[in-house]
Parts: C-alpha cells; sequence; structure tokens
C-alpha cells in the first residue's frame, strides 16, 4: 500500500511516498521491493544505519526492565550511564545534561537555560538570542524565532519574536559582496556590532550550527569563524550555544563538530543522531556554572514528559556505544574525504554543480544556472526537487533544499549513515553520476529553456 488519498495521514504537503517495507544497514525497501541507498540517513538522523543488531538487542533488555518512569519521581540508571558518557567525551567544560525528546525541545531548552541564567544572576533584561541567516534550529515558536529560512517562517510571523540576525559565513554568496580571506570575515564580526546595536545589556547567547545543516547545506565556516565569535561572546559575556541537533555523534567527522576548531561553547543542542532514529532522544548539555547558577537561583521551571526515560537513554547509550566502540567517527572523516573527492570530480564533469561543500559524511552540492556568476536556476526548475526525484527512481535518497534563506537557489545534502563503506560510497557516487546526468540533459531540453 502506498498513501494515496485514501491515507488519513497528513504532512507538509500532498506528496506521495512508497510504503516502506524493511530497513537494514544503509539500505531501504519499499513494498515493491525496490531497493534504495539512504544517503541522507532519513533527516540526517540514522548515524549507524538501520535495523542494528546492538540496538535490538539493547532494546529487548531494556523492555525487560522498565520503558518509563518519571524524571521527577526516580532515576535511571542508561539516563546516568549515558550523561557521564556524553559529559566524558564532550568539550572539557560541558558536565551536566538535560534530556528532551527531540532537536526543537533541545534547542528551546538552550534558548531558555541561557534566559534563566541571566535572570538567576539579577540581569533580567538579558534575553535576546543572536542567531544567523540562513539557518534551522527547529520547527517549535522559540527555535523557529531563531531560524531563517523564510518559507517556514512566513506564516507564522505574527507569531514569532524576532531575534535579531547576522549573516552565515556563506562565502558563496557573500552577503556583503565581499570575498574570503580579504573580508577580515566580516560576517563574524558582524556578531559585535549587532550585540551592540541591541545593547549589551539585552542579549543572552548567540546561536550557531558549527557546520551549516538543511539551510545552508554542509556550509563550513571559515577556520578563525569561530575563534571571533567566541571572543565576542567572552568581551560582551553571552553565551555561546551551539546547535549541533545535526553535526553531533559523529556526522562530521569528529564526535562534536565544535571539535574541528577546538571550540569552548557553553551550552550545546543535540539529538539527531544521538538514538540514530531508534528511538525519540535529545538532550542539551551545559557548563556547570550555568546549572548551577540557574538551580541555586530558584531552579530551571521547563521540562517535556518524555525527557530522559529509561528506554529512549538505553537505546542513545547502546547507540553511542556502537559509534565509540566501532570507530564510526574515524569512518564518517575517512568516507567523507572519499565522497567530497568524488564529488568534486562530478562537479568536473556537470557545471550545474556550482559548489561541493561539506565536512565528514554532512556533503552538500549547489546547484547553478551559471557557474561563473554563481546565478541559481529559476525557482519553476525546480531542480532541488527534480535532483531528488531522479535520484529516488535509481535508488538513492538524498535531501533538498532551497540555499538563498529558502526562497531561490538548490542545495542537495547528501549525508549516508557513519557506517557507509568505500564500495557503497562509490555506489552512492555513481547513482549521483546517473542522476546528474539525467537532470543535466533535461535542463538542457529546449522545453526547459523556453521556461
Ligand atoms: N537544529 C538543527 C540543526 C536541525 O537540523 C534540526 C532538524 O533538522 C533541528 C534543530 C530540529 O530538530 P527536530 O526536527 O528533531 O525537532
Amino acid at each position: 500500500m502506498t498513501n494515496t488519498t485514501d491515507n488519513p495521514l497528513f504532512y507538509q504537503t500532498n506528496s506521495v511516498t512508497p510504503m516502506v517495507s524493511r530497513a537494514r544497514g544503509i539500505y531501504i525497501w519499499d513494498d515493491s521491493d525496490k531497493e534504495y541507498i539512504d544517503a541522507a540517513s532519513g533527516a540526517i538522523i540514522c548515524n549507524i544505519g538501520h535495523g542494528d543488531e546492538k540496538i535490538l538487542e539493547a532494546v529487548n533488555e531494556q523492555a525487560k526492565s522498565t520503558f518509563f518512569t518519571y524524571r521527577t519521581q526516580f532515576e535511571n540508571r542508561p539516563a546516568v550511564d549515558l550523561a557521564s558518557k556524553i559529559v566524558a567525551h564532550s568539550p572539557p567544560l560541558l558536565d551536566k545534561v538535560f534530556y528532551v525528546s527531540g532537536g526543537s525541545e533541545a534547542v528551546e531548552s538552550a534558548i531558555k537555560l541561557a534566559r534563566s541564567y541571566f535572570y538567576s544572576r539579577g540581569e533580567g533584561s538579558r534575553h535576546l538570542l543572536i542567531s544567523r541567516a540562513p539557518s534551522y534550529h527547529g520547527s517549535t515558536l522559540g527555535a523557529l524565532s531563531c531560524t531563517s529560512y523564510a518559507p517556514l517562517e512566513m506564516p507564522y510571523r505574527p507569531l514569532l519574536k524576532s531575534p535579531p540576525k547576522i549573516p552565515a559565513p556563506y562565502c558563496y554568496r557573500c552577503q556583503y559582496g565581499l570575498t574570503y580571506p580579504e573580508c577580515e570575515v566580516a560576517c563574524a564580526m558582524a556578531l559585535e556590532t549587532t550585540i551592540r546595536e541591541q545593547g549589551e545589556e539585552n542579549v543572552a547567547g548567540f546561536i550557531a550550527e558549527p557546520i551549516g545543516g538543511a539551510s545552508t547545506g554542509a556550509l563550513v565556516p571559515p577556520e578563525e569563524y569561530f575563534g571571533i565569535i567566541r571572543e565576542i561572546c567572552d568581551k560582551y559575556g553571552i553565551l555561546l550555544i551551539l546547535d549541533e541537533v545535526m553535526t553531533g555523534f559523529g556526522r562530521t567527522g569528529k564526535l562534536f563538530a565544535s571539535e574541528h576548531w577546538n571550540l569552548e561553547p557553553d551550552i550545546v543542542a543535540l539529538s539527531k543522531g544521538m538514538a540514530s532514529g531508534y528511538y525519540p532522544l535529545g538532550a542539551i548539555i551545559s557548563r556547570n556554572s550555568i546549572v548551577e547558577s540557574v538551580l541555586d537561583g530558584g531552579g530551571f521551571p521547563h521540562g517535556h514528559t518524555y525527557a530522559g526515560n529509561p528506554m529512549a537513554c538505553a537505546v542513545g547509550l547502546a547507540v553511542l556505544n556502537r559509534i565509540l566502540d566501532d570507530q564510526l567517527v574515524a569512518n564518517s572523516a575517512a568516507m567523507g574525504t572519499r565522497l567530497l573527492d568524488g564529488l568534486h570530480r562530478l562537479a568536473k564533469d556537470y557545471p550545474v554543480i556550482g559548489q561541493v561543500r561539506g565536512r565528514g559524511l554532512l556533503t552538500a552540492l549547489e546547484f547553478v544556472e551559471d557557474r561563473a556568476t554563481a546565478a541559481p536556476f529559476a525557482n519553476e526548475k525546480d531542480v532541488g526537487n527534480l535532483m531528488t526525484r531522479e535520484a529516488f527512481q535509481r535508488g538513492l535518497i538524498i535531501y533538498p533544499r532551497r540555499s538563498i534563506n529558502g526562497i531561490a537557489g538548490d542545495h542537495t545534502l547528501i549525508a549516508p549513515p557513519l557506517i557507509t563503506t568505500a564500495p557503497q560510497i562509490d555506489e552512492i557516487l555513481n547513482r549521483l553520476d546517473d542522476t546528474l546526468k539525467s537532470v543535466s540533459r533535461t535542463l538542457a531540453s529546449p522545453a526547459n529553456n523556453g521556461r
């Protein structure tokens, strides 16, 4: 069965998708037994791939004991063990964990913890969270306020706080029209200007994805970017929140993307790869000094019912063990290099590829009509979705978005599970090659040029 008009479910659009039959490793099969390579890891979540026996064992084991207890009534062993392990492997000063059940909840919790911190210190005017454009931090109203991706925000703008945004380090389309390194990383310096404009006494924090996710397509900042950001945060006493919901748990070739620059954030939001799709799970990790101040100042009035339940944490622990014990972070780095090399080779053959981006197994292609000017394709050509459909027909799942704040431009994420092997990377590249051949032909056809 497919989800046709008889299907009572609804999602963002009317699009019809095949019914899944089973999933294992990096593969998914539909009910007609067609095989797909999951080169999007779902929504960049299934870091350890599908159908992992070790996770099934952990679920079965935990099920014999306890599925759910509520955190205000009982502590549970998996929750403590997972938190300890996360703290042991996270940046040095991050030593307190607060569980949630997803990425948006993690971002909401980070925003509220930052605000609560200043509130507890008697700095009640500090409430603004500066973020970047474009960006993606989640779909709940607080996380969406920090997000910059026009189609997701537009209908809800009257409901949203609109905190200040600074340009993302999107050098390919620099919002200042500058070129790196002559720009002197003006997009990072913009944080200081914005803090001054808003009044430092009003600013609580700055939130950013360390390596861009959906909205900016695996955007890697200039090497010195986060060093400058950290200095500015310290100078004005504001908290640096990293949204590692997509980049965490090995996705970019380090366990956490902050490690690429030895960056020490104040609060980190986590989810996705944390339970790799086997159970809803997320968390924030924070400096103890922040948590102590909040708890001593009256507590943290925030939380969600499912937070830190034994089954979610048992799954999270088994996933983290799988990532650490089987060197999946190193595999992500090595296979990421192989994938990026292959994408650069494809870019030589297909002028529709304007830029190849990424780190580890978080990679992206941005598509352009004219490589010399980086002019994007007209929206009517819908190149991102065309690529996705053509890839899907060829048994390859990729993840498209619009590059210019969701309004124009096309990119696609290619982010297979961290278990992907070298021959599987090569097969992903083969299927992409076929897809690009077909899409380039379609775009060059007179019918398309006339539009
Ligand atoms: N933050 C980032 C960087 C994300 O990529 C996402 C989801 O894609 C979220 C937050 C929101 O996570 P969720 O969809 O689990 O609420």
